[in-house]
């Protein structure tokens, strides 16, 4: 007969919220609580006395019996959480759809049952950590999206100045090391106040988010094209020297000035300026590199516009 003590501790092994069994060295269940008669539909009956893999072949056999035997042998609690393992059994879990979660995730402990200091069972406890997963791989959603964002601008949805200057330093920090070629071309659009005062700022926003996708298209992966600042971008050019820069330069000036944005019907005419300066032996830094093609960009203004100037 059991006493009161025992049957009130065997009520709460069978109520609690997880699993819980128990395994001798041979891997045979001892004892399987209604947490796991009800997630695995399996009775007590059903499993006790049998070989844990005889019910469920799809453990993982050799990594479960690894662990079950270290604890037999340490006598030591060991764990597995479900960062490492997201799941020991295939137990559905009680969620609503939910993005890249198959099944209930689990973190498991194994616990040493000790007789006389002799380890005679293991007793596994297996609590469903399915929310706390889904919680933990959307703020790492939320993390990567932030990130995204922190790099983008808002309006054109190209890299922000921020951005820029973190891959022009990246760029610099190689080029001073490694040497080679790396080029910035600076490009302003012409008269952009008038397109503003002519057609409105709203026309003037799609103008600016229209000119960027048209350019971003025409440049190389490789290179990274961002929003310096109001209507000036910049565009990085790694591993190309000054000449072939001005190609680029030419191409960039000839894709906007080349179509009219079409905005609500009206055909609104763009230029732009574009200065390039180039990496050269004693550049002391890298932002002296933009002031360079900012100074070219003056330059192709003074000029009239609508033009290529190359830092000479
Ligand atoms: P320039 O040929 O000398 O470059 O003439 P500009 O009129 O383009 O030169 P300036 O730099 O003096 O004026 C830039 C204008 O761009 C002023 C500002 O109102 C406008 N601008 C800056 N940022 C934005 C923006 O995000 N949206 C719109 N619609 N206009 C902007
Ligand atoms: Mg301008
Ligand atoms: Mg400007």
């Amino acid at each position: 007969m059991n006493s009161p003590v025992q049957s009130l501790s065997d009520m709460v092994v069978e109520r609690v919220g997880f699993g819980i069994f128990v395994l001798d060295r041979d891997m045979n269940v001892l004892m399987w609580n209604r947490f796991m008669q009800d997630h695995s539909g399996l009775s007590a009956e059903q499993v006790v006395g049998k070989s844990l893999f005889a019910h469920f072949p799809e453990l993982p056999r050799v990594w479960l019996s690894r662990k079950i035997e270290s604890v037999f042998q340490l006598g030591s609690f060991a764990f597995s959480s479900w960062e490492q393992r997201p799941y020991l059994f295939k137990f559905d879990h009680d969620r609503p759809i939910t993005g890249g979660v198959d099944y209930m995730q689990q973190d498991c402990t194994f616990m040493p049952l000790t007789r006389d200091r002799e380890v005679v069972a293991v007793c596994v406890t297996i609590s469903d950590v399915t929310h706390v997963s889904i919680v933990q791989r959307e703020r790492e959603e939320a993390v990567a999206k932030l990130q995204e964002y922190a790099d983008r601008d808002g309006l054109t949805g190209i890299a922000n100045r921020r951005y820029f200057e973190a891959r022009l330093l990246d760029e610099y920090t190689r080029w001073q090391r490694y040497g080679g070629d790396m080029s910035v071309l600076l490009f302003d659009l012409d008269h952009f106040k008038k397109i503003n005062d002519q057609f409105g700022h709203g026309v003037g926003d799609t103008v600016l988010r229209v000119m960027a996708q048209r350019v971003a298209g025409v440049v190389r992966a490789q290179d990274t094209f961002g929003r310096f600042g109001g209507e000036e971008f910049a565009l990085l050019l790694p591993c190309t020297p000054l000449e072939d820069a001005m190609r680029v330069a030419e191409k960039i000036r000839r894709t906007i000035a080349d179509t009219p944005v079409e905005v609500q019907g009206t055909s609104v005419p763009v230029t732009a300026s574009v200065g390039g300066a180039a990496a050269r032996a004693g550049l002391p830094a890298y932002d002296v590199l933009i002031n360079e093609a900012d100074a070219a960009l003056y330059s192709a203004k003074r000029q009239g516009r609508n033009r290529c100037v190359a830092l000479t």
